[in-house]
This record gives structure tokens, sequence and C-alpha cells, in this order.
């Protein structure tokens, strides 16, 4: 008996002992181990295998936000919807013409791809007016809808996502209205100087006099293309609109814009000066179409 109790004994202890030398053996294979380097590594690499997530086709080119469709289903509402899609109501309103939020079973919503407004290109839009608009940003636009550039041909009828546009107040009034009410006076002063020949030579552009420091304002939105020395006029900016047009502020005293960057319509862009050929402070302006000056008082209000 006591034989037994003591050989039961040994067996329980082996089993124990063995226990501990598995336990360990399995612990040490498991521990991450070191290189030579001190990285450490996993024995063994294997990564669970990730259910497969199923997301809707979408064609994304480089760049291009794409638009995609919602059909209304039973029971949803507009709310939801925009919830679903991290859109604020006002986006979803805007992007389907929407003055309600009554909506049909099955009817189609188109989901802009952020918070902005869908654009539909009518005749003569450019990017410019667009952005201008919407209180848009240019470079935005460009991206979104994969455009080259901001002088990128339009198609009527086209549809552009505005990214962070605002609705203008008026919708009635149409981005486009003709080319000649959009440019704004440059400056304030006394014309001294008008557009065409003078001493056989054409001047081509208008001389706005006044003192030396007076504000010089963008005529239009634009892009500024120069910003430098030029000879003849001295300090100069130049910025370009859009469909052809830019514009050539000459003479000034300092420019505070760089080539590149965008300005509002009545944005400073430089100070009035005396520099290049010039008899006095004032301003050379000109407007120019496709390379070919026009006369300024044509376009100006
Ligand atoms: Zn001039």
């Amino acid at each position: 008996m006591n034989n037994f109790l003591e050989h039961k004994a040994a067996v329980q202890r082996f089993f124990v002992v063995l226990a501990i030398i598995v336990l360990a053996s399995v612990s040490v294979l498991n521990l991450p181990h070191r290189d030579e380097a001190g990285h450490s590594f996993e024995a063994n690499q294997e990564k669970p295998e990730l259910p497969a997530v199923s997301e809707p086709p979408q064609t994304v080119v480089a760049g291009l936000a794409p638009l995609r469709k919602h059909v209304v289903q039973s029971g949803e509402t507009l709310s939801g919807i925009a919830e679903q899609y991290q859109l604020d109501i006002a986006t979803l309103l805007a992007a389907n013409d929407l003055s309600d939020d009554t909506l049909q079973i099955g009817q189609e919503l188109t989901i802009l791809p952020g918070k902005g407004v869908l654009h539909t290109v009518r005749s003569g839009d450019t990017l410019w007016e667009i952005a201008r608009a919407y209180q848009a940003d240019i470079p935005a636009i460009v991206v979104a809808n994969g455009k080259k550039d901001d002088n990128a041909v339009l198609a009527e009828g086209e549809k552009l996502f505005i990214p962070g546009g605002r609705l203008p107040l008026r919708q009635a009034s149409p981005v486009s209205r003709g080319t000649t009410s959009r440019f704004l006076w440059p400056t304030r002063g006394e014309i001294t100087s008008p557009f065409g020949y003078r001493w056989g030579r054409l001047h081509s552009g208008i001389d706005i006099a006044n003192d030396v420091g007076t504000p010089v304002r963008g005529a239009m939105a634009g892009k500024v293309t120069f910003s430098g020395w030029c000879d003849g006029y001295g300090k100069t900016v130049i910025l370009e609109h859009g469909r052809g047009y830019s514009t050539l502020y000459g003479h000034l005293s300092q420019s505070v814009v760089q080539p590149g960057q965008y300005v509002e319509a009545g944005e400073v862009i430089a100070y009035m000066g005396n520099t290049g050929w010039s008899t006095g402070p004032h301003l050379h302006f000109e407007v120019r179409l496709n390379d070919q000056p026009l006369n300024p008082l044509q376009v100006l209000p």
C-alpha cells in the first residue's frame, strides 16, 4: 500500500515535471526572437486572414472624386442618407435640386464625394468664374474634377464637383454674364493717357495717375503669371483670367504677389509707382485677349 502510494506520487511528479518542460519549451518557441541587430521578429509570422471587404466598385481616376448614385429605399429619410454618406443635408439638397426633404421610393440621388456643390457647366463658363461664383478654391476644383489646369476647356452640360463650394445667394443669376461687366477698376486716379496711337505708336493700355503707393487691385479674379521687372514697364504684374483674358499692371513701386498665386477681383496686388519708362507716378493698365491689347475702357464698368 505504501509502495503503491509512493509510486503514484512519483508518477504524478513525473507528469508535473513533464508538463513544466513542455510549457517552457512552447513559450520559448513563441517568444519574439531578436536578431543580431536587435530587431525583434516573430517565429511564426502568420497573420489572421481578414474577411474580404466588399466595396462598391468605383472608377477612381487619379484626383477624380467619383460621383455616386443612391436609390431611395422605403423608409429612408434625407437626413439618414446624408448621415450615411457623411454629407450635410444642404449639400444633398443642392446637388439634387431639391427644395425640401420629400423623397420618393426609387428616386435616384446624386451623392457628392464631400461637402460642396455640383455645377452644371453653361456655355462660356470658366473654372475661374465658377470658383468665384461659389467662393471655392480653383486648385481644389481642378483636382476634384481631374482637370489638367485652371484653363481647362469645359463642355456645356458637364457636371463639376465644387469642393467646399457655397451656393450663390441668388441662384437665378447665371455664372456667365458676358465678358464686359466682369472687370473692376484696378485703381483710383485720373486717366492721363487713353488707349490708342500716340506719337505713331500704339499705347496698348490706359494710364491712371495718382500718388506713389496708391493700392493697385486685380481687375478680375485670376492667377499671377508674372511679377517682376519688365523693360519699359518697370515693376510689372500680369494676371491671367481664363478664356484668353489677361491684365497687366506697369510702373509699380511694389508688387505684393508671387507668380502662381491666385487673386480675387479687387484684391490688392501691388502699389502704384514710377518705375520703367514713366514720367510721373501712374499705373499703366492693359487688358489683353489672346495676347492682343484691348481698349480697357471697353471692358471696365
Ligand atoms: Zn501707359
